[in-house]
């Protein structure tokens, strides 16, 4: 058996890091020996709570992480934070980038955090997250929460990776709820209006009432879940519990409902698809005959001399290379 998965699943937090590097790692061999690690531990995946969290940049998602992490690691749990930020470097790391963010969580022996992988295609972060958290769950951790900051699809992304998504909100009042993304809206199952405390806290109640207006517009997610929306505080800790129970109360009535083990099945099947699709994208892109067809048809197409749809044909025919 592999060193690393060994540790790993012996709970090596040293191991689990350094597999994870394995898994960020663009080297072949890296990527190889990534691969076989995952494999060797792939049964001892699966047990974690799937936890993705996302917010505007400032709305209090690491605020919020280290209440609910400090939570459970009280309870005795182990935590693993994760990050999807595909615009990391080009904003100097807007989640996570900096570790004191954290200081608490992160000095805790029960968690475990780790920052977003560096810049690349968001399918290409998305992919290494997903990775690192199926090694974290056979690393021993019972919850893994992966945050995201909502640029462009990522949410997206990160829901089609999770069991249950939570959208952290400001207490804005009605108005601003326009500006509030309706992807948001369809995906969040668990609705958080933050900083609801002193003065904050009847504009965050209002701003609920108007998130719980908002979303009857949409159909829910789940058959078995209606989105809730709870107001709290990650500075003052409050409803940090109602917000576990929350997350729990989402987990029994999906999984008495078989919904997770089918949630699950589906993700997994749509990602190995997604893998395949990038892999023979790249194949083909890579293709000597692609590469000297590809300009002369690009420039036809740019000027509107040959339709996309025959260009597309004879590139695919300019292939030399086997499939
Ligand atoms: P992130 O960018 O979403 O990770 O947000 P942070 O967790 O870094 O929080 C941004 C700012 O909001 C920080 O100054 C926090 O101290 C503050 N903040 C976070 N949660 C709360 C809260 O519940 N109430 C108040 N008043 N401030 C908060």
């Amino acid at each position: 058996m592999n060193e690393l998965a060994r540790k790993l699943l012996d709970g090596d937090r040293a191991a689990l890091a350094r597999a994870i590097t394995r898994v960020e790692s663009t080297r072949a061999e890296h990527q190889r020996e990534a691969r076989e690690i995952l494999t060797e531990v792939m049964d001892a995946t699966g047990r974690a709570w799937r936890i993705g969290l996302t917010g505007v940049p400032g709305v209090g998602k690491s605020t919020l992480i280290e209440a609910l992490g400090k939570h459970l690691t009280g309870q005795g749990k182990r935590v693993a934070v994760l990050a999807v930020d595909p615009s990391s470097s080009r904003t100097r790391g807007s989640i996570l980038g900096d570790k004191t963010r954290m200081g608490e969580l992160a000095t805790d022996p029960h968690a475990f955090i780790r920052p977003s992988p560096a810049a690349g295609t968001l399918g290409g972060v998305a992919k290494k997250t997903r990775e690192s958290m199926l090694l974290c769950e056979a690393a021993g951790y019972d919850v893994v929460i992966v945050e995201t900051v909502g640029v462009g699809q990522s949410e997206t992304v990160v829901a089609d990776m999770v069991d249950v998504f939570v959208a952290l909100m400001l207490p804005g009042a009605g108005d601003e709820l326009q500006g509030i993304k309706k992807g948001i809206l369809e995906l969040a199952e668990i609705l958080f209006v933050n900083k609801a405390e002193g003065e904050n806290e009847k504009r965050a109640r209002r701003a609920a009432r108007d998130l719980e207006a908002a979303l009857h517009l949409f159909a829910p997610a789940s058959p078995n879940w209606n989105p809730v929306v709870l107001t709290g505080s990650a500075l003052e800790r409050t409803n940090i519990d109602t917000l576990w129970e929350t997350i729990e109360k989402h987990r029994e009535a999906l999984e008495g409902a078989g919904e997770l083990e089918q949630r699950r099945r589906g993700q997994q099947v749509r990602w190995l698809w997604s893998l395949v699709e990038e892999a023979v994208l790249s194949r083909f892109r890579s293709d000597e005959g692609v590469r000297s067809a590809a300009p002369a048809l690009e420039e036809a197409v740019a000027k509107g001399t040959l339709p996309a749809s025959e260009a597309a044909e004879r590139l695919i025919r300019a292939r030399t290379g086997p499939d």
